[in-house]
């Protein structure tokens, strides 16, 4: 049997074991990088802090089952594989599941922590008095919302808005993954730190990660605040701006004239 022969029989044999463990309700097998490869990043990365123009830059790679990268998903089709969705607690809240809304096409995702009380009823992302200020934000950089794709790490509102737990997260962000692989946008946008801890797989706080492109796959990540933060606190607001002045420059968008 020659090499070729003999790795093809493996690789079929692999397909025809996970085929199974689909069938019997395997749903995700995340693919990270091998162990000495993270280590010796980290390592790589311990060694020289400052890389790119001084800063850390992290690059992660797109987070996807095995089972989803044969063929890039429609978003109809991962609406449709939610369904009425229980697999996480927070389903015993909700009153609709918030999928997410936009462009299919577009090339910024803008990616929430998960619904509030408005969203939840409408079943719309961003639609309360974050929302408003996201669509201002938006206005200023050129853009409406039909532009952009918005929506949330996860899709289910947490009871009194509290942050969503890490089993919540780890359960509901493949919706997420896969989205962002139906879209392929050049730039997600993050707003806040459980979007961009969830995406870059860091516990770094926003503050550390701010003002520069990482990466997710090809996309170019910039995690910045959350509008409903900058409610609580104006003086975030020129931060946001700074890091939204950077993908102006990258899209080379046109921002309206101020009246
Ligand atoms: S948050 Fe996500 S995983 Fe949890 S119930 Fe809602 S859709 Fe399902």
């Amino acid at each position: 049997m020659s090499r070729e022969t003999g790795l093809e029989e493996i690789l079929e044999e692999l397909r025809k074991y996970l085929e199974f463990q689909k069938n019997l309700g395997l749903e995700t097998l995340i693919m990270r990088k091998k162990r000495e490869d993270k280590d010796k990043t980290r390592a790589e990365q311990e060694e020289n802090p400052l890389t790119d123009q001084g800063k850390n830059i992290i690059k992660v790679q797109e987070q996807l089952s095995i089972f989803d990268t044969t063929r890039k998903p429609t978003l109809e089709e991962i609406r449709e594989e939610i369904g009425d969705c229980t697999r996480c607690k927070l389903h015993r809240w909700r009153t609709n599941i918030v999928f997410g809304e936009g462009n299919p096409n577009a090339k910024i995702v803008f990616v929430g922590e998960g619904p509030g009380e408005e969203e939840d009823k409408q079943g719309r992302p961003f639609v309360g008095k974050a929302g408003q200020l996201l669509n201002r934000i938006l206005n200023a950089m050129g853009l409406n919302r039909s532009d952009v794709y918005i929506c949330n790490v996860v899709k289910c509102r947490p009871p009194g808005n509290r942050t969503p737990e890490p089993d919540e997260i780890g359960t509901c962000e493949q919706f997420l993954f896969k989205q962002i692989k139906a879209i392929e946008p050049d730039i997600i946008v993050c707003l806040g730190n459980v979007a961009a801890q969830t995406i870059l797989r860091t516990k770094d706080k926003l503050a550390n990660l701010r003002g520069r492109f990482h990466y997710y796959g090809k996309a170019k990540v910039m995690a910045t605040y959350h509008p409903a933060a900058l409610l609580r606190n104006p003086n975030l607001k020129k931060l946001l701006w700074e890091d939204m002045q950077i993908v102006i420059k990258e899209l080379n968008l046109s921002v309206p004239e101020k009246k």
